[in-house]
């Protein structure tokens, strides 16, 4: 959540009950119209200018039992995607050592499962505390959760639990059969009656229509907590899934989402999620306009490609935004983490350099 602005106390108070019609209202009126309207809450709640920093490992990829229409991991299509098994613990803390590297405030690990399994448990609790260690926050995706194992989590330090909605009710069924709308609600009930914060979102460009896209953010919004991160991403299209041929989305109407996100969840960190690569710098500067504060950064978004980190840096660049910075954590502790991690890299190139002649 963003450290508190101060036109943030004169805000309206959020709502929760939001109407289907109101949110298409808002999502079809002249677009300067809708970006004046999303900026003027931005600025209200954020620093319009800061950037969140998520870095993406996955921890476990492919051979997924359920059969999301739009995934490349899931069992039920060929995509030719080599399947790993669940890492080792230390290989992903050296994965988050690179992230913190980088200058990523949170790292995210996620594993293609229907739900974890009790013998996966103590090694995920194991990378939890690990990363949590180095400063870094923690967020998790392993798929559907039972009460206890979202307590665990929650103990071993998981600050936030990813678990998407995907779409409109009435459009899910399209989508996924193998697990129900009402499914994902509950695991997000168990991740928020832990205490962990609530990182949901969806999918554009799947062929939904925009009635489909107001439901998305109407059940969002309506959770009784908004979600603090609400992941936008756009469709990869992949050969081998159901919707590899799928028409392109608009991109004027991603960044209508946007906007529309940021309005009805005005604190809540809108993300630029997947496919952010596909879109030109002009889109992402208007969907930061817009209201996006947050996006994933690095090489690999789960197992499509991003951005590369210095692509993105000159983005940042060209626009005048930076990194927003963690807050639970000192600025002095992020440094000697950071520092120390240079001079580890440093070492590392020397020793390599060394062994090369
Ligand atoms: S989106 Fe997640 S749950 Fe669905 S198939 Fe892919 S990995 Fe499995």
């Amino acid at each position: 959540m963003s450290a508190a602005r101060p036109d943030a106390a004169t805000a309206p108070p959020f709502r929760h009950d939001w109407q289907r019609h109101e949110i298409e209202t808002l999502l079809t009126q002249p677009f300067n119209d809708l970006l004046f309207q999303a900026q003027g809450v931005h600025r209200r709640h954020f620093d319009p200018n800061a950037v969140q920093i998520s870095t993406l490992l996955s921890i476990k990829t492919g051979a997924c039992p359920e059969d999301c229409k739009y995934c490349p991991q899931s069992g039920h299509y060929n995509t030719g995607l080599e399947r790993e098994k669940l890492m080792q613990v230390e290989a992903v803390l050296e994965e988050a050592r690179k992230a913190l590297a980088v200058g990523a405030s949170r790292f995210c690990m996620g594993a293609a499962w229907k739900n974890p399994r009790a013998r996966d448990m103590p090694y995920v609790l194991e990378m939890v505390r690990g990363v949590r260690a180095m400063g870094l926050e923690t967020c998790m995706t392993l798929g559907m959760l039972t009460r206890d194992q979202a307590e665990a989590l929650e103990d071993a330090g998981l600050d936030y639990y990813n678990h998407n909605l995907d779409t409109s009710p009435e459009y899910y069924g399209e989508i996924i059969t193998t697990r129900t709308y009402a499914d994902r609600l509950e695991t997000l009930d168990h991740v928020r009656q832990a205490g962990m914060k609530i990182c949901s979102g969806g999918i554009l460009g799947m062929g939904e229509s925009v009635n489909d896209r107001a439901g998305l953010l109407q059940q969002l919004a309506n959770l009784p907590v908004h979600p603090e991160s609400v992941p936008i991403n756009m469709l990869i299209r992949i050969e081998g899934t159901p919707l590899a041929h799928i028409e392109d989305l608009d991109p004027l109407e991603f960044v209508r989402t946007i906007a529309v996100a940021r309005i009805l969840m005005p604190a809540s960190h809108v993300r630029l999620a997947a496919g952010r690569e596909l879109m030109s710098d002009e889109t992402q500067a208007l969907a930061f306009f817009a209201g996006a504060n947050s996006i994933f950064y690095g090489e690999r978004l789960l197992t499509a490609q991003n951005p590369q980190a210095n692509h993105d840096q000159r983005l940042f660049k060209r626009l005048g935004l930076y990194p927003e910075p963690r807050h639970d954590v000192d600025d002095a502790t992020h440094e000697a983490v950071l520092n120390d991690q240079i001079r580890k890299a440093q070492v590392a190139a020397m020793t390599t350099d060394a062994a090369a002649h």
